[in-house]
C-alpha cells in the first residue's frame, strides 16, 4: 500500500478524503503546513495532497520548501482548491504541483488522479534508480559518483570532517582480457565489486565503477590513518578471491588502490585531492600494483609494502 499525506486546516475535509482514499492507500493527515512538513521528511510518502489556503504558513510556501527539500523534491503534490480560489491554480502548477482538485470533492476523480500520479512517481523513481546504476556491477554509476562526492565534500567541508577519496584498478588487466577473453573479463569486474561493495554499506559511504576496470570510493569521519588500514583490508579481500590471473604481480585478481585524506576547508578544490589520489594510484602501480598508497592532510605518503 501506497502512504499518502493530506495537509488540510479542515478536519471536515481531511476526513471525508480519507473517507474516499481509505482501504487502497496508507493515510497519514495533518493540519498545519508546519505539521505536515515534518511529516513529509519522515514518511517516504509516495504522494501528497495540499490544502492551498491555511492559516499561518500557507500551501504555497509548503510547496517552495518541499521543492527546495533534497528528501521531498520528488514526491508528486495534488493541490486541493476551493472554487473560490481557481485563480491560484497557475501559481501552484508553476511551483511544482502535478495536479489540482476542486473542492467540494468528487470521490471518483480524486482516486483516479491519485492513483495516476502515484504509479508516475514509481516509474520516476524506478527511472532515476536505474540511471544511477552501473549495469554490469549494480555499482553505483560514473553520474551518480559526480552527484555524491561533491554533496560529501560539501559536508565534510561544513562539518570539518575528514573526507577520504580513492581510486582503484584492476592489475594488469587488459592481459586478463588477452588470456581468458572479455566476458570472463566482465565476469572479474563484477566480482570485484561486489566484494569491494560490502566494505562501503555506511549511509554516507559511495563506491562507484568509475568506467572500465577502475571504481571510486568516497567516504567521511574516518582519520587519515585508519582510512589506510581500511583500504588495505579492502584490497587483501581483492586477493582473497582467488581469482586465477596470469599476470607478473599475483597468481590472482589484484587491484591497486590510491587514495588521500583531507579535512577540507571553506576554498579548497575537491578537484585538488582527486588529482592526488590520481596520483597515488600512479604511485601504486609505479610501486609494483596489489598495493595502497595513501596520502595524508600533511602530504605525508603511506606505502603498504
Ligand atoms: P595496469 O595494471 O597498469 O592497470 O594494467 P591494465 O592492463 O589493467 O591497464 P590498461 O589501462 O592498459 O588496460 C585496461 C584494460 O581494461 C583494457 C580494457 O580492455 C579492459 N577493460 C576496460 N573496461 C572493460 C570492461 O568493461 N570489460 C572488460 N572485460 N574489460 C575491460
Ligand atoms: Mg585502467
Ligand atoms: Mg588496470
Amino acid at each position: 500500500m501506497d502512504k499518502i499525506l493530506i495537509i488540510d486546516d479542515s478536519p471536515v475535509q481531511t476526513e471525508f478524503l480519507s473517507s474516499i482514499l481509505r482501504g487502497e492507500h496508507e493515510l497519514t493527515a495533518c493540519h498545519t503546513a508546519e505539521e505536515g512538513l515534518r511529516a513529509a521528511k519522515e514518511g517516504n510518502f509516495a504522494l501528497i495532497l495540499l490544502d492551498v489556503i491555511m492559516p499561518e504558513m500557507d500551501g504555497f510556501t509548503l510547496l517552495r520548501e518541499l521543492k527546495a527539500t533534497d528528501l521531498t523534491r520528488y514526491i508528486p503534490v495534488i493541490l486541493l482548491t476551493s472554487l473560490t480560489d481557481i485563480q491560484f491554480e497557475e501559481q501552484g502548477l508553476l511551483l511544482g504541483a502535478v495536479d489540482y482538485v476542486t473542492k467540494p470533492f468528487n470521490p471518483v476523480i480524486i482516486k483516479a488522479r491519485v492513483n495516476t500520479h502515484i504509479q508516475l512517481y514509481h516509474y520516476q523513481m524506478q527511472f532515476r534508480q536505474q540511471a544511477m546504476i552501473d549495469e554490469l556491477t549494480g555499482v553505483a554509476n560514473r553520474r551518480r559518483y559526480e552527484d555524491g562526492s561533491t554533496a560529501r565534500w560539501n559536508e565534510a567541508v561544513r562539518f570539518n570532517l575528514p573526507f577520504s577519496i580513492c581510486m582503484f584498478d584492476i592489475d594488469k588487466f587488459k592481459l586478463y582480457n588477452d588470456t581468458f577473453g572479455h566476458p570472463a573479463g566482465d565476469q572479474v569486474i563484477a566480482a570485484v565489486a561486489k566484494t569491494v561493495s560490502t566494505y562501503f554499506q555506511r549511509s554516507t559511504d559511495l563506491f562507484a565503477r568509475y568506467g572500465g576496470e577502475e571504481f571510486v570510493a568516497v567516504f567521511v569521519g574516518t582519520a587519515a590513518e585508519s582510512a589506510f588500514e581500511f583500504m588495505k583490508s579492502v584490497r587483501q579481500a581483492v586477493e582473497n578471491l582467488h581469482i586465477p590471473h596470469n599476470s607478473p604481480v599475483s597468481p590472482w585478481v589484484t587491484v591497486s588502490i590510491g587514495g588521500v585524506t583531507v579535512t577540507p576547508k571553506v576554498g579548497n578544490d575537491f578537484n585538488t585531492c582527486l588529482k592526488l589520489a590520481d596520483t597515488m594510484l600512479y604511485d601504486a602501480k609505479r610501486f609494483g600494483r596489489n598495493q595502497v598508497v595513501w596520502s595524508n592532510q600533511n602530504q605525508a605518503q603511506w606505502r603498504e609494502k
